[in-house]
């Protein structure tokens, strides 16, 4: 157009071209958050994801991780056809085999195991998704032995929070973002609940509420809290005990919280060496008893107006004598030994740091408190005018959980939120869906008389009550082989993948057949030590030539550190190649605001030939003829995994997905299956979410509207009221049996440890390691940290990703460093009592002088993942790994797991070191052998968004 002689400008450029002809939603699978994400797609390749901006985990955002997730699926290390092995183990020279050749063999295998002893075979998982249907498969199969990777990463903080809140932190539980007004924050780096703590503390800073990180490491969320208490690694428990002193010391602490909806007024029963000691005392239907002071006797403690007692000692009927949980709590954390100016030193933080922090905790969830106007009504019939929230909120994550005393540690800071009030109250730490549940959390663990052609009676994995509930042959022996549920590690309730292999290669407690693995990189994960793996996949014994442990399938989408040690490899697809469900019955996406889940849908049709790992083991179900997988004609149940995911029921109208159930789609968390469920989650998005109503939103644990709903959703079968656990009788039971009383006895070598870390109230003592090393030969400890570019071995393949970080350095303090006369860049040894590891240094000031630290799982094996056989991840970066060991030293009596006592968690940050200079290369080692991928597309040098692996475009 012209105007007055002048040209207007005409795009002749379209800077804004459509980038897709077609937008597909679905769930990221690149780190565990489960965001919601939006994949563009033209000419049939994926050009963008985006985040969902309507799904309830992210609303929108989307990490680096996420977007990178192109690459993840275009990556030159993705496996293309099934593989069995021809060389020696680890040689990496496969045959490529027909799915149908692949499935016979693996079916014969596992047809011989289940014929003649079941729990031979172990299958066992990594960082699966589909959790409660891979363990639904190993029941149905009949074997005891399944776990996947929780008993490494997290079980600690788990099975604290499960036993004392009936909720927990990361997927069991969210700080109220909008209303907390002091946050604390332990042992979290930038890993799991990635986006949401991200957002969240966006909030928290925009409001201006104080936020607390206790980590020995500065980075991350840590680098910008308001506060930053540089604490050792493994004395978080003794600081939160030293706050918990501080409360009881100046009175300032919750007492009507306490009493209504904690244990705190419980009776225990005082009769030290006798049966019954440290049991609650029970009326004749064994409900809790209780002193109430206006009549003066013991009455059921859920009696609504009582009075109770809550110290001093008082007489029951029958004459025993008994005291009030808070009695014994006081008494505890009121002695001495948890004073400020006693711990300050072995944590590392000032006395007057404890003080201060305690004040300001107890200031803001008393002088500031919240009061919302929203009536409720409790479990007992009383109803409250409004909702009284105190505004402190905590999280932690494995910072806490890995070390050897974690599960105390965890049960700590449950003990200092209960004190508080700030249990799901406004401005406090919230569960979220389903959670609250049932304390103790049930069911009991399976796996007692298992036997050949049969499927088990539950789930092998479960939550013990006491001595009974473990999973022990009639002579004491171990049922399962990485021993959970034994004395060795009672309350494992999410098994020990990090023990398999140690107890597998030693025929300790028997001998194994297969290891049936999935997406568990054995040789390069976080806690293991490489070379020791490496060794027991390999070892033969002398006696018959052949592999100790005989047989290894293993299915992943890439050529991990792990493909090559397996005999029979399933290539697996890409997370944006299948069908997927993020269901309640598994690791839930629900919120505080009311329960969510999702599936993932194919968003491309795979182009190699690769199977989805969840659609082979429904193929390898019907031709076991495996109970649920085959009709009683012998015709398959399901036709493939996304059918599974529609159709099956746990129990009448329980199903992997609760949205749309009925078969009109009306009904929610119940109902029947529905024909359109999948569609319709489609339609909305990939995802289904419920909201709670208002009055059902905070107090769940005794709040009668959420129970009424959550029961009516399935997600819990009671409506009482779930009582807070300050002391934990299950632990009881335990130090009981140790002390000789019931029928399951722990053997003698196990008695002291089960009688010192099963105590019914949170403890503290140091990390195991420490106790049985000389500490002067190895002054640091040694922990890593995980990056926020990165989740776990899988991303130092991402080309994308791998710009951020393709090598690692080992950082120091300063001051450390100058006292040992080392400098930034110089190259040292980090020796262990075990290992050693030579790395690069990088000097900072925000670590704790005693520690060292690394990125996680930033180093590869030379030729792993299709790298380059001289990449900077196999050259210049390294993995801590080396320096861990899964056994404590040696010492008197059976060798043991270098874990908590409790949960058999592997307490992989109790490591300790010491710090040499090192000399040429400069570059890290140790350099195991660079694995070879005869299968794979060469590495290429430049690797970049739709180029090809042979440098042409597609
Ligand atoms: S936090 Fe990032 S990687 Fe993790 S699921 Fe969300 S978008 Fe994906």
């Amino acid at each position: 157009m012209r105007t007055r002689g002048f040209l207007s400008p005409v795009e002749l450029i379209d800077t804004s071209p459509p980038v897709a002809d077609e937008v597909k939603t679905t769930t990221c699978y690149m780190c565990a958050c489960r965001c919601g994400i939006r994949v563009h797609l033209k000419d049939g390749r994926i050009r963008w994801i985006q985040g969902n901006p309507n799904h309830p985990v992210n609303q929108g955002v989307l990490c680096a991780k996420g977007s990178a997730g192109i690459m993840q699926h275009y990556s030159p290390a993705r496996l293309s056809k099934p593989l069995l092995r021809v060389g020696e183990r680890g040689a990496g020279t496969f045959r490529e085999i027909e799915w149908d050749e692949a499935l016979s063999l693996a079916t014969g295998w596992l047809a011989r195991i289940r014929a003649e002893e079941p729990k031979k075979l172990a299958f066992f998982t990594g960082r699966d998704q589909s959790q409660s249907f891979t363990g639904w498969w190993a029941k149905q199969f009949g074997t005891p032995n399944f776990a996947a990777h929780g008993g490494f990463c997290s079980v600690n903080m788990a099975t604290a929070g499960l036993y004392t809140v009936g909720g927990s932190f990361w997927e069991f539980g969210d700080p109220d973002w909008d209303r907390t007004k002091y946050f604390l924050m332990f042992g979290v780096a930038e890993d799991h609940d990635s986006n949401p703590i991200k957002t969240g503390l966006a909030k928290l800073k925009k409001r201006g509420a104080k936020y607390v990180s206790v980590n020995p490491v500065k980075t991350g969320y840590s680098a910008i809290a308001d506060e930053w208490i540089g604490i050792r690694p493994g004395t978080d428990g003794l600081f939160v005990l030293a706050l918990v002193h501080e409360l009881l010391r100046t009175d300032r602490i919750d007492l009507e919280f306490l009493v209504r909806y904690t244990n705190a007024a419980w009776l225990v029963i005082r009769a030290p060496g006798a049966a019954d000691d440290g049991l609650f005392a029970r009326d004749a239907e064994g409900g809790p008893l209780a002193w109430d002071r206006r009549g003066g006797v013991a009455i059921d403690a859920n009696t609504v107006g009582m009075q109770p007692q809550i110290v001093g000692e008082v007489t029951l009927p029958d004459g025993r004598t008994a005291l009030p949980v808070f009695h014994l709590l006081a008494e505890r954390y009121l002695d001495g030994r948890y004073a400020p100016d006693a711990v300050a030193d072995q944590c590392g933080v000032p006395a007057a740091t404890i003080r201060r922090i305690a004040g300001e905790l107890a200031a803001t969830a008393f002088d500031q408190a919240i009061e919302l106007p929203q009536p409720w009504t409790d479990t007992s019939g009383r109803q409250h005018a409004t909702m009284i929230g105190r505004p402190v909120a905590m999280h932690a994550m494995r910072g806490i959980s890995a070390h050897s005393n974690g599960f105390h540690t965890c049960r700590a800071i449950h003990l200092l939120q209960m004190l508080l009030g700030a249990v799901d109250t406004p401005g406090a730490w919230r569960y979220k869906s389903p959670y609250p549940r049932p304390i103790p959390p049930g069911p009991q663990p399976s796996g007692k008389g298992s036997k050949p052609l049969a499927m088990m009676s539950g789930m092998a994995l479960g939550n013990p009550r006491g001595p009974e509930d473990l999973l022990l042959e009639d002579d004491g022996t171990p049922i399962r082989i990485d021993r959970a549920f034994s004395w060795d590690a009672p309350m494992g309730v999410h098994g020990l993948l990090h023990m398999l292999l140690a107890n597998a290669h030693a025929g300790d407690p028997y001998k194994i057949d297969t290891l049936f693995m999935y997406m568990a990189n054995m040789a390069w994960n976080s806690s293991m030590n490489p070379g020791d793996a490496v060794r027991m996949m390999t070892d033969k014994d002398p006696g018959t030539g052949e592999y100790r442990i005989p047989h290894i399938i293993y299915s992943d989408a890439y050529y991990s550190e792990m493909v090559a040690h397996a005999d029979l490899v399933l290539p697996d697809t890409t997370y944006l190649e299948r069908w997927d469900c993020i269901s309640l019955l598994d690791r839930p996406i629900g919120s505080p605001e009311g329960p969510a889940d999702a599936i993932r849908q194919p968003v491309l049709a795979p182009d190699r030939d690769v199977r989805p790992f969840q659609d082979v083991l429904i193929d390898l179900g019907t031709r076991l003829n495996l109970p649920g997988f085959v009709t009683e004609g012998g015709n398959p149940i399901y036709h493939d995994y996304a059918d599974y995911i529609a159709n099956h029921q746990r129990r009448p109208g329980l199903g992997p997905l609760a949205g749309w159930r009925g078969a009109d789609g009306g009904s929610a968390g119940m109902g029947e299956p529905n024909p359109r469920q999948l569609d319709r989650y489609i339609e909305n998005g990939c995802f289904w979410q419920h909201h709670h109503k208002p009055e059902a939103l905070y107090y769940k644990h005794a709040n009668l509207a959420y129970l009424q709903e959550a029961k009516q959703l399935g997600l819990i079968d009671r409506t009482a009221q779930i009582v807070l656990q300050l002391y934990s009788e299950p632990l009881q039971k335990f130090r009981l049996a140790a002390e000789g009383h019931g029928p399951v006895q722990p053997p003698e070598t196990h008695r002291a440890r089960i009688r010192q870390y099963f105590d019914p109230l949170p403890i503290w003592y140091p990390p195991l390691e420490q106790g049985l090393i000389e500490q002067a030969a190895y002054p640091l400890h040694a922990i890593t940290q995980r990056p926020p570019a990165m989740y776990h071995s899988w991303h130092s393949q991402n080309a994308w990703l791998r710009q951020i970080y393709s090598r690692n350095r080992l950082f120091m303090h300063r001051r450390t460093a100058a006292a040992l006369g080392i400098e930034d860049a110089d190259w040292v040894w980090a020796i262990s009592r075990t290992g050693r590891v030579k790395c690069q240094v990088k000097l900072m000031e925000g670590v704790n002088p005693d520690t060292v630290w690394t990125w996680n799982a930033i180093g590869k094996r030379s030729g792993a993942w299709n790298l380059a056989g001289d990449a900077p991840e196999s050259r210049t970066g390294f993995l801590l790994n080396h320096v861990l060991s899964e056994f404590l030293p040696d010492g008197e009596g059976p060798r043991r797991a270098n874990a908590d006592p409790v949960t058999g968690q592997a307490a992989w940050y109790d490591v300790r070191v010491r710090i040499e200079k090192a000399g040429a290369p400069a570059e890290t080692a140790p350099h195991p052998a660079t694995l070879h991928h005869p299968q794979l597309p060469p590495a290429p040098r430049i690797l970049r968004y739709a180029v090809a692996a042979n440098g042409v475009r597609p």
